[in-house]
């Protein structure tokens, strides 16, 4: 009961923290993880600082630890996805440090299957329940995937792999397209959206000039509309789905880096905590929530606040030498939270 309460005095918004397993050749006796409650505790001990000074306690709605599997993540996500068939916007994002396991949960491995990620397991589900509802629904689905980089928004799924810059719109229809111009597919099935999926990485790893592993540095928004029709009183309604790979949170040292490279981490770090800024104001409740302040809140907007539900995916590494970024991140979280 409680638990119901506080999401509901958090506007729909649910953070879950997830903690990745070692990776081989990182060192298991040196971890920061020093307790996983049930309910959503977590307490981080800092490596370097011996006794109660050096531990702090955070509280999410739920913590996975590192055994937590690909099934156990998906099934809390699952109640979003009936809700987009239901007319919700809802908006599931993971963020983190580069190497804390942000693509590994929302988009996983491509085998085995029960492997694979939310956007895969959500897919099948939504595709799964409309099909379920046929008899009183007709849903028409369609997809649009861009990448916003240096505060700039590219279309993922161009047929000619065009750079162009994509204009935000502001919208408050129910239907609206914060992007109109990307270019949107209709789809069938998981498997439809995969190879679209598959066919916007392939683009956004082509467009990695001379810096390589670009995937790090820039968000990936996967959006599935959904349109439906009440087949006995021809009402209407219309959810939608954004799916977030956002880029690395790390903090870089700005007397290390320059030119392009201090660029692109400025332009991280301005739309991460603009992303903050919008979820710590409808936390509060505030009249005045800064959308206007990034690319990316603004693209999301429509599943950020008012009846839209939101899931977010706070990730960390387990290991000691991460600790200064790990605490970072569940700052970012614990304002949010
Ligand atoms: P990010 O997208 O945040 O940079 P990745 O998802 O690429 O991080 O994860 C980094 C590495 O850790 C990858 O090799 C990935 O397979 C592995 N990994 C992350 N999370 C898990 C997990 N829950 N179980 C097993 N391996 C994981
Ligand atoms: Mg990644």
């Amino acid at each position: 009961r409680l638990y119901n309460e506080v999401q509901e005095l958090k506007g729909n918004i649910r953070v879950y923290c997830r903690i990745r397993p070692f990776l081989t050749g990182e060192n298991q006796k040196l971890t920061t993880i020093d307790y996983i409650g049930e309910n959503g505790e977590l307490v981080l001990v800092n490596p370097s600082k011996q006794g109660k000074d050096g531990r702090k306690m955070f509280k999410f709605n739920k913590v996975y630890g590192p055994a937590a599997t690909q099934e156990e993540v998906f099934l809390d996500t699952q109640p979003l996805i009936r809700s987009v068939l239901d007319g919700y916007n809802v908006c599931i994002f993971a963020y983190g440090q580069t190497g804390s396991g942000k693509t590994y949960t929302m988009t996983g491995p491509n085998s085995p299957e029960k492997e694979r990620g939310v956007d895969y397991q959500a897919l099948n589900d939504l595709f799964y329940i409309s099909r379920s509802r046929r008899d009183t629904f007709m849903y028409e689905v369609g997809v649009q995937m861009v990448e916003i980089y240096n505060e700039q928004v590219r279309d993922l799924l161009s047929s000619d792999g065009s750079q162009k810059r994509l204009g935000i719109v502001n919208t408050s229809q129910p239907n609206g397209l914060a992007v109109p111009e990307a270019s949107m597919y209709p789809v069938q099935s998981t498997s439809d959206v995969m190879d679209l999926m598959q066919t916007g990485l392939t683009n956004r790893a082509m467009s990695a000039t001379a810096l390589n592993e670009r995937s790090s540095r820039s968000h990936s928004i996967v959006t599935i509309h959904v349109q439906g029709v009440d087949l006995k009183t021809g009402a209407t309604l219309h959810g939608s789905l954004h799916l977030v790979d956002l880029a690395g949170s790390e903090r870089v040292d700005h007397s290390q880096v320059t030119g392009d490279r201090l660029k692109e981490a400025q332009h991280i770090n301005k739309s991460l905590s603009a992303l903050g800024d919008v979820i710590f104001a409808l936390s509060q409740k505030s009249g005045h929530v800064p959308y206007r302040n990034s690319k990316l809140t603004q693209v999301l907007q429509s599943s950020l606040g008012g009846h839209a539900k939101t899931l977010m995916f706070v990730q960390i590494n387990p290991d000691a030498g991460s600790y200064s970024e790990t605490l970072s991140t569940l700052k970012f979280a614990e304002r949010v939270s």
